[in-house]
């Protein structure tokens, strides 16, 4: 049975495994860690834990609170560096703070500081699925944040929207709980006369992306709508729900599960098998593939992508490399494993299969990117 409603979030057969992620403006106020809400927090997460579900936090701060410690400027947020030295410092106090708050209801928590690559290369990937998995049977609660101190600008995530979803789907979780500054996804810019909040979206279309305002954004956090929808489609593909919900109340999920006050988003029918829901969740890719009308119908169409609908090649990649395959317009149509590396695909374009043979020498496949290692969007 799915999850179709948020209270079903604290029934434990529905919604045996919860990611809760917490953003950097409920745990760090202008006095510094607020530590009676999370106090509050923590005993949440102690009956979800006392009900028989496995509680996943991600935990973001770090941040926010280093740069209070060092007085850095801009919430440490003025610089990359500042960033990463910040991190370094308050992300001690941070796991120590989880740790005690844990202790207090006798759990056990456990850091893990990841990086997007952890998440992106399949083999740290499923490392990643393991390690959570040990920690959960063996009644730990993973608190994550992201390596900030050592992820460079093009290398990381930057907010932690994202990283909840993709650890969402490295443990198998049912749902991913964001816990921040707004009920949730309104129709229109929050602000704005008759603004409605959204119950529930069933697959996040263009019309919800329209929707998203960067003005939720608190200045302490560097999500915003934007990365919460994006954390909702990489949840989406990996059949999880995402609850996006206020954290600024006492007992903040009693209000979202218990009340029902929040916005629900459900993965409906677009699920895809465990190796495409990550391969659709990356946010990094090696190359793109162009691709005239033709293919692209056909991709649509639930066919592989031959190498006479590619128009051009573009970015360095190996065989077996992820890469977008993109429409004339410039549209992502899907990502997907290339079957053949740059040069072979530059060499191939236009061709037909039976071509390809003759020109590279070798055909091991007939296709450049198999149905089965593709994943629309
Ligand atoms: N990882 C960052 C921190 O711990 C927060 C990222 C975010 O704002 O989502 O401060």
């Amino acid at each position: 049975m799915p999850i179709t409603r948020l209270s079903d979030l604290s029934d434990t057969a529905l919604s045996p495994r919860l990611v809760i992620k917490v953003g950097s403006a409920l745990l760090v106020g202008p006095e510094g860690v607020r530590r009676s809400w999370i106090t509050q927090l923590v005993a949440e997460i102690a009956e979800a834990r006392a009900r028989g579900q496995d509680v996943i936090v991600v935990s973001s701060g770090a941040i926010a609170l280093g740069a209070a410690t060092l007085g850095l400027e801009k919430g440490g947020r003025g610089s990359l560096a500042d960033a990463q030295a910040a991190a370094a410092v308050g992300q001690i106090a941070l796991s120590g703070l989880w740790a005690q708050l844990l202790d207090d209801h006798g759990l056990t928590a456990a850091q893990m500081l990841l990086t997007l690559e952890d998440l992106e290369d399949r083999r740290r990937y499923l490392n990643v699925t393991a390690t959570l998995t040990r920690l959960l049977d063996a009644g730990a609660v993973p608190v994550i944040n992201e390596n900030d101190s050592v992820a460079t600008q093009e290398i990381r995530f930057g907010d932690n929207d994202r990283l909840a979803a993709r650890v969402a789907q490295a443990a198998r979780a049912s749902a991913v709980v964001l816990l921040s500054d707004i009920d949730g996804l309104y129709d229109r810019h929050p602000k704005l006369p008759g603004a409605t909040l959204i119950s529930m979206v069933e697959g996040v279309s263009r019309e919800i992306h329209a929707m998203a305002s960067t003005e939720s954004n608190s200045g302490m956090g560097s999500g915003g709508m934007v990365s919460k929808l994006q954390a909702a489609e990489i949840a989406e593909l990996a059949g999880i729900c995402l609850v996006i919900g206020n954290g600024q109340h006492d007992r903040p999920l009693e209000r979202i599960v218990g009340r029902e006050i929040g916005t629900l988003f459900t993965p409906g029918d677009r699920k895809a098998g465990a190796r495409k829901a990550w391969l659709g969740g990356r946010l990094r890719l090696k190359g793109e593939l162009l691709v005239d009308d033709g293919a692209a119908a056909a991709l649509r169409r639930g066919s592989s992508l031959l190498a006479k609908g590619i128009t051009a090649v573009e970015g360095v990649f190996g065989r077996g490399d992820p890469v977008a395959i993109v429409d004339g317009k410039g549209h992502v149509l899907a990502h997907g494993l290339s079957e053949y590396d740059a040069a072979e695909c530059a060499a191939i374009v236009g061709l037909h299969s039976s071509e390809q043979e003759r020109v590279l020498g070798y055909a091991p496949r007939s296709s450049v990117v198999h149905r089965d290692q593709m994943v629309l969007k």
